[in-house]
């Protein structure tokens, strides 16, 4: 690949140097942003930076104040996006404490989309002990009751070099976002627009990981969904054009009347750890889950004939999102009557409790940071 890599195994000694901001925001000022976070745009007073670099590797492990990156105009991920990065949270418990939902599983996704990317795999311990550092150092800003602190772990090909080929730098930082409660009121059914003009992902292509270009060309395809009245896009396979892949940032769940539930399976779909986590304890339940491909044809027959009670989509942000009605060029059809199903709703609750440690962890997911 023209990139050597071996200075990187054995850097999980890699020690962080803690440099806490010189001028944190102040009390009053945390308490007034942490009222009604939204979503992604408040963020907190540090930030986790890593650098890679071919003669050093790994390097320049550091936790310091949020600040811009300078960042030279020929830096290589501003021309070619070599660019991935991760979605993760921490929740508070009630007993003053923090979780880490499945961060083991971040960390390896991560390292899988870098190496689809031609970047430098990051160690899984070190991306670990990057986001474990931040959470620690920003905990003030972990809001309670049903927020969380929202991780966004990101790499950049920082290569001053306007060429072709895989950078030889790379920049991987960790920022934090306080969010609320992603629905206010309880989750509120989603409506979603078929997208027949645009595909987000085939064979061989970049559909499995997850790197900023994904999103920059289904950004499109959502505009089209908002134009239609409706609040999300799905996307269907590429080659025939006729199989539910997933939505623009959410994996996607189907539930039939023998209580059954179905999945696209793994390929060109982005592997969520939501997605498997619902596998896991539907199975736990004795539920059936299969992972396999399913028409929109066919969503929209089993719809009318009943045979379908429920679809809903999944990912960390917004844990469930009931599916309430589907809308395409050929028409709309409702899912459950346009309600909120009771099965989604049950996975949500019995996956939020997991992750706000209120609920036991049979598989192991739970980190505890502080
Ligand atoms: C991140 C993401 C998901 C959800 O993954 P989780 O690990 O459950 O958060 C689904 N689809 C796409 C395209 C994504 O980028």
């Amino acid at each position: 690949m023209g990139v050597s890599f071996d200075k990187i195994d054995g850097v999980s000694w890699l020690k962080f140097e803690i440099q806490p901001a010189a001028n944190p925001a102040s009390e009053k000022d945390r308490a007034a942003k942490l009222k009604d976070p939204g979503f992604g745009r408040v963020f907190t007073d540090h930030m986790a930076v890593v650098r890679y670099n071919q003669t050093e590797g790994w390097h320049g492990a550091r936790i310091e104040s949020r600040a811009n990156f300078p960042l030279d105009p020929a830096a290589a991920v501003l021309h070619y996006a070599q660019e991935i990065f991760e979605g993760l949270k921490a929740y508070k418990r009630d007993d003053g404490g923090v979780n880490l939902f499945r961060p083991d599983a971040n960390a390896r996704r991560f390292r899988n989309s870098a190496e689809r990317m031609a970047m430098a795999p990051l160690p899984e311990p070190v991306f670990i002990e990057a986001v474990e550092q931040l959470v620690r150092i920003d905990r003030a800003w972990i809001p309670g009751g049903e927020g969380s602190l929202y991780l966004r772990p990101f790499m950049v090909a920082s290569e001053i070099f306007l060429g072709v080929k895989p950078s030889a730098e790379y920049i991987f930082a960790v920022i934090a976002s306080p969010v609320g409660s992603y629905f206010k009121g309880g989750p509120a059914p989603v409506s979603i627009w078929v997208s027949e003009n645009y595909t987000r992902a085939a064979i061989g292509g970049t559909g499995a990981v997850k790197c900023g270009g994904n999103y920059a060309a289904s950004l499109r395809a959502q505009a089209e969904a908002i134009d239609h009245g409706c609040d999300q896009v799905v996307f269907l396979d590429a080659v025939e054009r006729r199989y539910i892949e997933e939505l623009g940032g959410m994996n996607i769940f189907f539930v039939f009347d023998d209580g059954s539930l179905s999945t696209p399976p793994l390929g060109t779909i982005l592997p969520g750890i939501t997605r498997d986590s619902i596998i896991a304890l539907a199975r736990d339940s004795g539920t059936r889950v299969r992972e396999e491909p399913y028409t929109v044809g066919q969503w929209r027959a089993d719809a009318a004939s009943g045979k379908l009670k429920e679809a809903f989509a999944c990912g960390t942000a917004a844990v469930i999102s009931p599916i309430g009605k589907v809308c395409s060029a050929s028409g709309d059809f409702l899912v459950s009557g346009g309600a909120a199903g009771p099965i989604a709703m049950g996975m949500r609750k019995k996956l939020v409790d997991i992750q706000y440690g209120r609920a036991p962890d049979p598989h192991d997911w739970i980190r505890k940071v502080l």
